[in-house]
């Protein structure tokens, strides 16, 4: 089953704070960004003064800033553009990890970007928050991937490629300390990639129902919270 640790509206409420009252014992050091339904309303080209200044006060609490989107061609460019250096650490998209290859193995829901991140940033899972508005992308990804090995990173800092104790099926992977912790927020703005809104939301949809996680922006909470584990029907005979 495939769940997020934590649902929020919208995105400015993954602050460490809103974390913690949230339930999350780790310290938020690091939040990865999925950016078109999730900072910004899809393919748009300016970030909303809200957001923006969101993540001038996430850097001024110290939480170090990256962003992962599976943007392409002139959307992957403008995207180094929206997030210039002074806001986040560094920009990601599938191409600037593909090397020779094709960058489509590298979009979300593989791990790579995150991994990649993680590793180069010297982030262990249990400090990273990855958000996201789409389950089977951005949660998925986040689920299979992993940051420095805890051990490793205390006792001698020395990296290790590849943790044999993730476990590459998506829908069952193994949550170690390594995993990142996941946010999965409500869609930013109405439009959608025609592939995503035809064929990937109603998948979504479906798995959503199945494991009680809101489907509607109205269904979220304001604040982040932990995902109930009770339908909403469930809820309402229960509380009655
Ligand atoms: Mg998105």
């Amino acid at each position: 089953m495939i769940k997020p640790d934590f649902i929020a509206g919208k995105v400015e409420s993954v602050t460490p704070n809103g974390l913690k009252y949230a339930g999350y014992t780790g310290q938020m050091h690091a939040a990865i960004y999925d950016v078109d339904g999730t900072l910004m309303p899809y393919h748009t080209h300016e970030l909303s003064s809200a957001v923006l200044t969101y993540l001038h006060e996430m850097g001024e609490q110290g939480v170090r800033l990256f962003v992962a989107s599976n943007s392409y061609g002139g959307r992957a460019d403008e995207l180094n553009e929206l997030f210039p250096a002074e806001l986040v650490e560094r920009v990601v998209t599938p191409r600037d990890i593909a090397g020779e290859g094709d960058p489509r193995k590298f979009r979300k829901p593989s791990p790579a970007m995150l991994n990649e991140i993680m590793r180069e940033a010297q982030l262990t899972g249990s400090e990273t928050v990855v958000v996201g508005d789409q389950l089977l992308k951005d949660v998925v990804a986040a689920r299979r991937s992993h940051g420095v090995p805890l051990k490793q990173y205390v006792t001698c800092g020395w990296i290790k490629k590849g943790v044999t104790m993730i476990d590459p099926n998506v829908f069952e992977p193994t949550i170690t300390p390594e995993t990142p912790q996941s946010v999965l927020v409500s869609r930013l703005g109405r439009e959608d990639h025609p592939v995503v809104r035809l064929f990937q939301r109603p998948a979504e949809a479906a798995i959503r129902a199945v494991n009680h996680l809101p489907l509607l922006p109205s269904n979220f909470p304001d604040n982040v919270e932990m995902p109930s584990s009770m339908s909403r029907l469930e809820e309402a005979v229960y509380y009655q």
